[in-house]
Formats: C-alpha cells, sequence, structure tokens
C-alpha cells in the first residue's frame, strides 16, 4: 500500500522542478494525480512521464493567479479521478533587483503567482475539502519566507506572506478536517535557481559555502518531506512552516 493510495492530489507548477518531482513522488505512493503548467503542452508532457511510470495523471493548463483557472483544476481533479485529497500550491516565480529601482509591475507579478496564487488555490481546494470533511493544502515557500535576502523584495515578500496564510487558513479549518501547512526549502538545482544565479549575484559555490551540509538540497528530498505532510501520519501537523534546508535558518555565521 502506498502512503497516498486512493488520494487524489493537484499540483500546481508541476511540469518541471520541484512540482514534478513531488508528484512523481506523490503518484510512487498511489495517489491519482492533476499536474498543471500555463502552458498545455508542458502539463500533458508532464502527466505522459508520469503515465510511463505507472501513475495515474491527467494534465489541466491554467494560470494559478487566475481563480478561474484554480478552480478549474478541482474541477478536473472531481472528473478525472473523483474526487480531491491534496492540493500543493507549487507554482513560483521570482524578480530579483535592488529594492529602489525593481519594476512596480515585476514586484505585483511575483505575489500574485506566488501568494495570491496559493489563495485562489486554497480557496478551490477548499471548496471541495470542506465540505467532505477532510483534505490537506501544502503550501511550497522558501528559507525567504522566514528571512529576508537583499534584492528580494518580491519573493521574501510572497514567501513571508504564504506563512501568514498558512496559519489563518489552518485556524480557520482545523476543526473542519482541513490541514494546512507550509513547506520552506534551501536551495534546491531547478530551472528557476539557474535564472536566479544569472541574475542574483551567487553561484553554486556560495550555496555550498553558505550551507552548514555542503550542498544543495535534492528534489528527491524536498518531495519526501512533501509526502509526509500530506499523508496521514502527519495527521496533527497543521499551521506550521516546515524547513528543509541543510541547516540554512540555524546557521547565524559568516
Ligand atoms: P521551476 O521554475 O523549475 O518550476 C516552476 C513551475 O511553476 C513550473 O512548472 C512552471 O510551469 C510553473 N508556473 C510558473 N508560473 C505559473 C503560473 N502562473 N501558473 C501555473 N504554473 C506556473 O521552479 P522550482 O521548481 O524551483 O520552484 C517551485 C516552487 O518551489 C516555487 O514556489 C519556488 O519559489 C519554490 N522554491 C524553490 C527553491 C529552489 O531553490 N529551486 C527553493 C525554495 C522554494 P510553466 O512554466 O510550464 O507554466
Amino acid at each position: 500500500m502506498g502512503r497516498l493510495e486512493g488520494k487524489v492530489a493537484v499540483v500546481t507548477g508541476s511540469s518541471m522542478g520541484i512540482g514534478l518531482a513531488i508528484a512523481r513522488r506523490f503518484g510512487a505512493e498511489g495517489a491519482r494525480l492533476v499536474v498543471n503548467s500555463r502552458d498545455g503542452a508542458r502539463a500533458e508532457a508532464a502527466a505522459d512521464e508520469l503515465r510511463a511510470l505507472g501513475c495515474s495523471a491527467v494534465a489541466a493548463a491554467g494560470d494559478v493567479s487566475r481563480p478561474d483557472d484554480a478552480r478549474r483544476l478541482a474541477e478536473a481533479a472531481l472528473a478525472a479521478h473523483g474526487g480531491l485529497d491534496v492540493w500543493v500550491n507549487n507554482a513560483g516565480i521570482n524578480a530579483i533587483g535592488p529594492s529602489l529601482t525593481l519594476d512596480f509591475g515585476a514586484f505585483m507579478r511575483v505575489l500574485e503567482v506566488n501568494l495570491a496564487g496559493a489563495f485562489a488555490g486554497s480557496q478551490a481546494a477548499a471548496r471541495v475539502m470542506l465540505e467532505q470533511g477532510r483534505g490537506v493544502i501544502l503550501q511550497i515557500g522558501s528559507i525567504f519566507g522566514e528571512v529576508g535576502m537583499p534584492e528580494r523584495a518580491a519573493y521574501c515578500s510572497a514567501k513571508h506572506g504564504l506563512v501568514g496564510l498558512t496559519k489563518v487558513l489552518s485556524n480557520e479549518w482545523a476543526r473542519r478536517g482541513v490541514r494546512v501547512v507550509c513547506l520552506d526549502p534551501a536551495y534546491i538545482r531547478t530551472n528557476l535557481d539557474v535564472a536566479d544565479q544569472s541574475q542574483g549575484g551567487y553561484d553554486d559555490r556560495d550555496v555550498e559555502r553558505r550551507t552548514p551540509m555542503g550542498r544543495y538540497g535534492t528534489l528527491e528530498e524536498v518531495a519526501a518531506t512533501a509526502l509526509f505532510l500530506c499523508s496521514d501520519e502527519a495527521g496533527y501537523i497543521t499551521g506550521s512552516h516546515v524547513t528543509v534546508d541543510g541547516g540554512w535558518m540555524a546557521y547565524g555565521g559568516w
């Protein structure tokens, strides 16, 4: 028996990176999946990959910053798999630059996708989950939801916001069977990290030097923690934010 056997999971932004790794792990543990990207072909490619691994998966294109698209993801889960038990708000973007000159539109777009998108996704999921009295919503935050980093005003604001959102939603829904948790990874090698390195003034060596464990985290380590938090084994965890960071947050040295 897989740890998500019989469960239906939506993972936003699962065409690549952390979202795809979570979908792969959830699928391997028996979950039936809805994978998502802004682009229909990329979503289909992810669903194809998961089906080739033996998972049950459908693709749903949509932009998480549009509440109607979030609603359509929930509908896709109900239509394809007849339920909705787990919802992962993973889709995320960054905009790096000095706060004095950071473009206002770029700032707002990061908040729309990373924070308002997670709110819209949580609402869409909760409409189903509260009715059935059961479900888990996982926000993919970041260590930058807990500390600041120069030139990341939008990203840090959105990720700090996710921690607050997690607390409020968990307060409101705890007695109605719905848990809400935030997972905060440190640096993981994905396309986002490649893009950030090109404009963010850091490289692999900086990450390895700054991280007590001396290395990047892996996709599998993030996915394994997501699996635990979304499984019944984490049944008493709600409102928390959990770091997967090789000791980053515990380190205050140079
Ligand atoms: P990637 O850039 O590799 O993947 C991002 C995913 O989000 C893609 O599947 C992309 O799909 C999707 N996406 C982006 N915008 C939207 C949107 N508006 N609607 C729907 N999907 C969207 O990033 P990561 O895997 O690195 O990041 C995933 C999450 O993990 C993010 O929330 C990020 O902040 C967080 N995180 C990442 C860390 C890292 O070091 N990599 C560290 C800490 C947190 P497509 O382009 O196909 O639409």
